[in-house]
C-alpha cells in the first residue's frame, strides 16, 4: 500500500472514530494515527527521573491493590517494572534508541526480492498493556542499496518496543523501510497473538491477527503470491 493511501486510510479511520467511546476504541483495538501519540514534552525528563517516577506510581498501584510492599518478594517490584519499561519494553519510544542503519551498494547485482522471515518480536498492546507476541516477515527489492540483514530485525524490535497496536506497528515498519531503502518496493507481514484477547476478554487462545503493508510492486497479485510462497511454513 502506498504511503499516501495509508494516510488516507488513517484519516478515514479517524473520522470513523467519532461515534465510539474511549472504552470501545480500546477493546476494538482501533488506532487513531500512524505516529505513536506522544506528548510534546515526552523527553523532558531524563530516563533516571522517569524510572524514579514510574517506580513511585507503580508502588501506588500495588498498594491500592492491597499488596504488602514490605514483603521481600514484592518490595523490589516497582523499581524492576520502572527499569523494564524504560530500558526494555518501551525503549522504542525514545528516538535516541532508533537503530543506526548503514546501507551498502548492491554490488551483488541481486535484483529479486529479499525476504527476511520469522523475525520474532514482543510488543505490548497500548490499550491493555499486556504482551503482543508475533512474527514479522519483511521483503524488499533493492533500489541500488542494500541493508544489513540484522538491521531489518532491529527496525522491527525498535517499533515493537512501544505501547502498540498491530496495524500501526506494521505501517511504521513499512514506512521506515521505504525511507531507509529509498524504494516503495517493500512489504511487511505481521502475524501476532494478543494476550489481551487470549488471557482476558474473550479468552480466545488460538486466534492470531495478520496485518500487511504492501508498497510499490508488492501491490501486484504476482508479487504477493510469490512472497506468500516464501513465508508459508
Ligand atoms: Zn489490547
Amino acid at each position: 500500500m502506498k504511503q499516501n493511501e495509508i494516510m488516507q486510510n488513517t484519516l478515514i479511520e479517524e473520522s470513523n472514530l467519532i461515534d465510539f467511546t474511549i472504552d470501545e476504541i480500546g477493546d476494538e483495538h482501533m488506532f487513531t494515527s500512524l505516529e505513536t501519540p506522544l506528548k510534546e514534552d515526552a523527553f523532558t525528563l531524563t530516563n533516571e527521573e522517569k524510572k524514579e517516577k514510574i517506580s513511585v506510581l507503580f508502588s501506588e498501584i500495588m498498594d491500592v491493590l492491597g499488596l504488602d510492599l514490605t514483603d521481600d518478594s514484592l518490595k523490589g517490584t516497582p523499581d524492576r517494572v520502572a527499569k523494564m519499561y524504560i530500558e526494555e519494553i518501551f525503549s522504542g519510544l525514545d528516538p535516541k534508541n532508533k537503530p543506526k542503519i548503514a546501507l551498502f551498494n548492491n554490488t551483488y547485482k541481486y535484483h529479486q526480492m529479499l525476504v527476511e522471515k520469522n523475525i520474532s518480536f514482543y510488543s505490548n498492546c497500548e490499550h491493555h498493556f499486556v504482551p503482543i507476541i508475533g512474527k514479522a516477515h519483511i521483503a524488499y527489492i533493492s533500489s541500488g542499496k542494500v541493508i544489513g540483514l540484522s538491521k531489518l530485525n532491529r527496525i522491527v524490535q525498535y517499533y515493537a518496543k512501544r505501547p502498540q497496536v498491530q496495524e500501526r506497528l506494521t505501517n511504521q515498519i513499512g514506512k521506515e523501510l521505504e525511507n531507509i531503502l529509498d524504494t516503495r518496493d517493500v512489504a511487511v507481514i505481521i502475524e501476532a497473538k494478543h494476550l489481551c484477547v487470549s488471557s482476558r476478554g474473550v479468552k480466545d487462545d488460538t486466534s492470531e491477527t495478520v496485518t500487511v503493508y504492501y508498497g510499490g510492486v508488492f501491490n501486484t497479485e504476482a508479487k504477493i503470491r510469490e512472497l506468500q510462497g516464501y513465508i508459508k511454513d
